[in-house]
């Protein structure tokens, strides 16, 4: 650290006791923290045409006054100063509110300058800004800066600007020449002053290139030797499978691997056969066949004389999991026990004691699983499903787990490649792109909740044919109760639509486990042919015949929530429909509703949904571990997290980084986040 920008914000003019304390609640305590306390947008007073203006945007122009502004006052204090403006070719209005002082300053046929929002349909600018004359700014920009307490915007200027003065000399390079050459960017001292003070666009677009290269290229580094560290120090466990009975399990599959499958199992087989820490996260889309690779990774466990444990998020789940799996193992003489909060007393208690003697091979359950009284006899391979669902804690508390066990995380919701590279940094990650062959697209249709009545029709179209059909409830936000009730006014309708001809079910999150276990029989035994649910469905239930899903309120949903429910449908050879119900008032809300229709790709609604929600919704609101970043976003600036991982990847791997002068500061900053130690990034 510099010494000189490392001192308190006190040593400039004009900042005392008091002033300081303002500064530090907003976390600004050191000179380096003011000069990079970054503005978080700029006004922009570039003259524009307003053809290139879109609607609401905010603008400058310059305009000659055409007619003799008219004020009129409404209320006591309320006024409206209109008045109409040649500006370019187009004649439009303008109108101040409450400034009623500026009608003197305007008159016919005089140049003025305004600021303000341009509405496009009515030609017309609310003014927020007036000058007299041609505009006079001196810089087109102007830097917005989030406050707090009584700090005004000039305030923090000039502030950042005495800091500069004083202090701008000491503003040391942290890149080395090479990169700065490589990618032609500019001294770390020319960029923070022009994110300050930027004298045009470009300026600004430069300073921001660099220093956002910067921030992901460290984090990179960061990421990349936790990694490592963590790879080379890290015990894990040599499993060596039995290769010939692996083969004969796959042989033994109702179907081909798909080349992606094949592709991530050996991937997965060859972590767990190094002498290294498998630490591997696989992302596949909703019936992408991620359950048969992790069968044939918890065989290959077992082969090796290992135990291997299955981890799912809802009881649900395990118990679909468990019955799909003993099925696959039978012919094999594995060993494989469900473990879940509703498995009680004796029964409990006996699992538990034939794990710990190794009598089960194979382990599948709820969260209760990573409870510390299961403790396993020689547990190689962890598996997760549905990944994301854990949060950062539950991850190491499993990789913990038993011997330094093999881990695999595994996802249904893609994650859009940059929050992967992110979020899952110090992780290795396997794709499945690919379905399994004759996968039919759902036909997905956005309806009108008036047409509710047609909907119905087309379900029962599908009813007749001897098919079942979801129906998903409204979401109301943070409310299981709301939820359910809803649901069940659902079913109520529902049951009186269908009475006679087909049985409504009802599924919901407060049922209990032997309840939801009954209903989800009779659905997938057929005895019930429309399942209205809450989202307790979501994630994994299997049941093929059903070939429709209906969901209200559709704009409530996530992308790839949406995406998830309806991979419940589409799960066997006949062709499925997903109808969704909503009118969304937004903007986004319709483009979330024309993207489902539009497309079946996991991955490209996961970066569509990244796009329009943003990176920290797109976990939902719990911590994500999702970085900050000061300037960077990771979603705009993908191609430079891309760049700045490659580089950081060669960089770990090279001697000269570990020893040349050009990169001491960035060494030195690896050393000060703790992860040449193997310690956790938070
Ligand atoms: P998900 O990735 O959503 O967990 P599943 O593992 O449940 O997907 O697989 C979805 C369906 O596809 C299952 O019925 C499974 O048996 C089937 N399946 C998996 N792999 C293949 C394959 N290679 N060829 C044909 N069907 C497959
Ligand atoms: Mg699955």
């Amino acid at each position: 650290m510099n010494g000189q920008l490392n001192q308190s914000v006190m040593v400039l003019k004009g900042i005392g006791e008091e002033t300081a304390e303002m500064l530090s609640e907003m976390k600004i305590k050191t000179i380096q923290d003011l000069l990079e306390y970054f503005p978080y947008r700029y006004e922009d007073y570039r003259l524009r045409d307003l053809v290139e203006v879109g609607h609401h945007e905010k603008v400058t122009v310059e305009g000659k006054v055409q007619s003799e502004p008219s004020l009129v006052y409404y209320g006591r204090k309320k006024s409206k100063l209109t008045i109409h403006l040649l500006a370019g070719r187009y004649l439009i209005k303008v109108v101040f509110f409450n400034q009623p002082y500026l009608k003197a300053k305007i008159s016919m046929n005089e140049t003025v300058t305004i600021s303000g929002k341009w509405d496009a349909h009515r030609r017309t600018i609310t003014a927020n800004e007036f000058q007299a004359g041609s505009s006079t700014k001196q810089n087109d920009f102007e830097p917005v800066y989030s406050l707090k307490g009584g700090l005004t915007s000039k305030g923090i200027r000039k502030f950042i600007s005495l800091a500069f003065q004083q202090f701008g000399s000491f503003i040391e390079e942290t890149l080395p020449d090479s990169l700065l050459k490589k990618y032609r960017l500019q001294s770390r001292r020319d960029c923070l002053k022009a994110m300050h003070f930027p004298q045009n666009q470009e300026e600004l677009k430069q300073a921001r290139r660099r220093l956002v290269y910067e921030e992901f290229l460290l984090f990179q580094l960061k990421m990349q030797s936790l990694r490592k560290f963590e790879r080379e120090h890290s015990q894990g466990i040599r499993q060596n499978y039995d290769l010939e009975r692996l083969q004969e399990f796959i042989n033994s599959l109702p179907f081909p691997l798909t080349n992606a499958q094949k592709r991530v199992v050996n991937e997965m087989l060859t972590d767990m056969k190094s002498p290294f820490r498998m630490n591997r996260l696989l992302q596949g889309d909703v019936g992408s066949g991620k359950t048969i690779v992790a069968a044939i990774g918890l065989y290959a466990a077992v082969t090796a004389g290992f135990q291997g444990a299955l981890m799912v998020p809802t009881e649900i789940l395990a118990e679909q999991h468990a019955q799909g799996l003993r099925q696959l193992f039978e012919p094999f003489t594995v060993r494989c026990e469900l473990l879940t909060s509703s498995i009680k007393g004796k029964r409990r208690k006996e699992i538990l004691q034939e794990l710990v003697e190794g009598n089960v091979d194979i382990l599948i359950g709820t969260h209760a699983l990573i409870q510390d009284e299961v403790t396993f006899h020689r547990l190689g391979l962890v598996i997760t499903d549905e990944q994301h669902r854990f949060g950062v804690e539950q991850r190491r508390i499993l990789r913990e787990k038993g011997e330094n066990p093999d881990v695999l995380f595994m996802t249904a919701t893609p994650i859009p490649r940059t929050l992967a590279i992110t979020v899952f940094g110090e992780m290795d990650v396997s794709v499945i792109d690919e379905m399994p062959a004759g996968r039919k697209t759902i036909e997905t249709y956005w309806a009108k909740p008036e047409m509710l009545e047609r909907v119905l029709a087309f379900v029962e179209k599908q009813l007749v044919k001897g098919h079942q059909a979801y129906v998903i409830c409204p979401l109301i936000e943070e409310s299981d109760k709301l939820d359910v009730q809803n649901a069940i006014d659902v079913h109520t309708a529902l049951s009186h639509y269908f009475q006679n001809r087909y049985r409504v079910g009802l599924m919901h999150g407060r049922l209990s486990a032997e309840e939801k276990d009954s209903v989800m029989k009779a659905f997938s035994r057929n005895e019930v042919q429309v399942l209205v649910s809450t989202t307790v469905v979501e994630v994994g239930v299997n049941v093929p015949n059903a070939t429709i899903m209906v969901i209200y309120d559709a704009e409530r949903f996530g992308l790839s929530q949406l995406h998830q429910l309806r991979g419940r449908v589409g799960r066997g050879s006949d062709q499925s429909f997903c109808v969704l119900l909503a009118s969304p008032k937004s903007e986004t809300g319709q483009e979330r509703m024309r993207i489902m229709t539009e497309t079946n790709d996991g991955f490209v609604l996961s970066e569509k949904d990244l796009e329009l929600r943003g990176p920290g919704d797109f976990f939902g609101k719990k911590q994500s571990g999702i970085p900050e970043f000061k300037v960077a976003d990771m979603v705009h600036d993908y191609r430079a997290l891309e760049t700045a991982r490659n580089d950081a990847a060669i960089l770990i791997q090279s001697p000269y980084f570990w020893s040349s002068s050009e990169y001491q500061y960035l060494r030195n900053q690896l050393e000060e986040s703790g992860v040449l130690e193997g310690e956790k990034l938070d």
